[in-house]
């Protein structure tokens, strides 16, 4: 037992968990996962689902959850997409965007009342667009070198896949670096602020009532910490003791995976 973790879960209301490698691995839970989520919510704490992939909607992560049996209504999902509507929301209410993404972020942008303008925007949003073309290559270049605000959803170089990781947004960025030698203006996702703020926000939790648990250091651990969230890290994906060792960075608690947490929700 850590008693100063002990100390700093009692004024814990939200637990925001990061999916892959944290709650289940290629689609199949970790360990009694499905106990472990039911006694979080059993604490009285609230569970967001927050993930950096902005191809899919919240709603098709629901559906996901449901199929592997842990989804309840009380849960929430959290996608850098959503972080970045709340930004283009709070800090360029009314501006005309071009989003280069897929048709479900496409709509999920048009619900939530965001101007699309695919001819003179003044804001150019890249995001993990699945559905790329040459065209839309061709048109955030365009707006990149006219000058418009560059916000990309997140930083991702490559997205995790079964046979070898696939490009992710943080690519993109490359591409476009040697096209028009700009760099996003804002990343909004894991490990920046923009998304920590999205949270508080969407939880009305202050920075110590939320924690944030990962497998990844570089974004699950490092966005906890700039963000003044509590952390946690699970061994149960991508990251060894050894090379947290070596990262000099310290999360709150190390555990062998998320089950472990259970003797500290009481
Ligand atoms: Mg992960």
């Amino acid at each position: 037992m850590n008693n100063a973790f002990y100390e700093k879960m009692k004024k814990i209301r939200a637990f925001l968990l990061d999916l892959d490698g944290t709650v289940y691995i290629e689609g199949e839970l970790i360990g009694d996962m499905k106990n472990t989520l039911r006694a979080i919510r059993e604490s009285g704490r609230k569970i967001v689902y927050l993930t950096n992939n902005s191809s899919k909607t919240g709603e098709t992560y629901v559906e996901r959850l449901k199929k592997i049996g842990i989804w309840d209504e009380r849960d929430t999902v959290y996608t850098s997409g959503d972080a970045t509507v709340a930004l283009l929301k709070s800090r360029y209410a009314g501006k005309r965007v071009y989003l280069m993404g897929t048709q479900k972020l496409r709509e999920e942008f048009l619900r939530e009342g965001i101007v699309l303008d695919d001819e003179n925007p003044e804001i150019t949003v890249i995001s993990y667009d699945t559905e790329i073309n040459y065209e839309k290559l061709c048109k955030v270049a365009l707006f990149l070198k006219r000058g418009t605000t560059y916000i990309a959803t997140h930083p991702d170089v490559n997205c995790p896949a079964k046979e070898v990781d696939v490009p992710d947004i943080g690519s993109y960025m490359k591409m476009f670096e040697a096209s028009t030698g700009r760099l996003p203006d804002v990343i909004v996702g894991k490990p920046y602020r923009f998304m920590g703020e999205g949270i508080k926000e969407l939880t009305g939790c202050e920075e110590d009532q939320l924690v944030m648990v990962g497998d990844r250091l570089y974004t699950d651990i490092r966005f906890g910490l700039n963000n003044s969230f509590t952390t946690v890290l699970v061994l149960s994906g991508e990251t060894t003791e050894k090379m947290y060792s070596e990262s000099g960075m310290k999360a709150d608690i190390v555990l062998n995976s998320l089950n472990d947490i259970l003797p500290y929700l009481r």
